[in-house]
């Protein structure tokens, strides 16, 4: 009897700890023009995707890909059997005296760019995730998007990938050849710990554990070790699912009622919600830059 509860309760820590949903996301595109690794990075991003068996979504800055090898590497997204989703062009901020009318035509400029990449689909994302300082730009922007028939880029676990990225191209440019194994420990507990927080803050604020939407960008870091995140997402108990399977959770149709509005839309929801303890921005190389120094990264 005692070995039949100790197994149920075994079932149940396990069933627990395997229930998690999770896709992942990248941000801006590269720069071919500006990064001499553009190409090198997209190929290694694109191959850990291949091999693992997952399907993601790669939000496109028409600044960063505006030229013909730029858009020639979002085209490999889509044919590899990825989105891809608008993210404005000018990547400029919905905050201090941007208007509605100025982002939602940077929007559409960025649209008539992607139009014939293929995998493009009406997604838009926020740069920097910010919605709107006023209600005036945060209503407006809305309603121009349902209007031009965009479902939504949310993310439910935002992250600080770019600070890791810009720390870690730092890092291997000061320490040639050394193994790079200390930087790569220091990210994956990075990326586990913000999808441990922002799980926990869903689970307070909806009652359930979401389809997760993680946050990352096409940057150094994630060209190199995007094989091993997948593997400590999938060893941490959570399957990797599709953009579209993620964005189908009911968590991705909700507008929650803040100013400014924005960060992740769990900690937008906690926010509206009057939870306390919500740091702000929610992540940010502040909170960052002392855990690598603390490494000695
Ligand atoms: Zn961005």
């Amino acid at each position: 009897m005692a070995g039949l509860i100790g197994l149920l309760f075994l079932f149940a820590v396990t069933a627990d700890a395997g229930a998690g949903e999770l896709a992942l996301s990248f941000d801006d595109g590269l720069d071919p023009r500006a990064v001499p690794e553009a190409a090198d990075w997209n190929a290694a991003i694109l191959s850990s995707l291949a091999t693992a068996g997952v399907r993601s979504i790669l939000f496109a800055a028409g600044r960063n890909v505006d030229s013909a090898p730029g858009l020639a590497l979002v085209a490999d997204w889509g044919r590899a059997g990825h989105a891809v989703g608008n993210h404005t062009y000018a990547h400029a901020s919905l905050s201090g005296r941007m208007t509605a009318a100025r982002y939602l035509a940077d929007i559409d400029r960025n649209a008539r760019l992607l139009a014939s990449v293929p995998g493009f689909v009406a997604r838009f994302r926020y740069p920097y995730l910010a919605e709107g300082e006023t209600r005036a730009q945060r209503d407006g922007v809305r309603r121009g998007l349902v209007a031009r028939g965009y479902g939504s880029g949310a993310v439910s676990v935002d992250a600080s990938d770019w600070y890791y990225a810009s720390r870690f191209v730092d890092w291997r440019r000061a320490h040639a050849g050394a193994d790079p194994a200390p930087f790569r420990e220091a990210y994956l507990a990075h990326i586990l710990g913000r999808v441990r927080y922002y799980d926990g803050l869903a689970q307070e604020v909806l009652g359930r554990s979401p389809r997760h939407m993680l946050l990352l960008h096409t940057n150094a870091i994630n060209a190199a070790f995007l094989p091993d995140l997948i593997a400590a997402l999938r060893g941490a108990g959570f399957t990797l699912i599709s953009p579209e399977e993620a964005y189908a959770d009911p968590l991705y149709a909700k507008v929650p009622d803040v100013l400014p509005a924005g960060q992740s839309l769990v900690w937008s929801l906690a926010k509206a919600a009057g939870r306390p303890g919500l740091r702000f921005p929610a992540e940010d190389d502040r909170y960052e830059a002392p855990v690598l120094d603390a490494r000695g990264l």
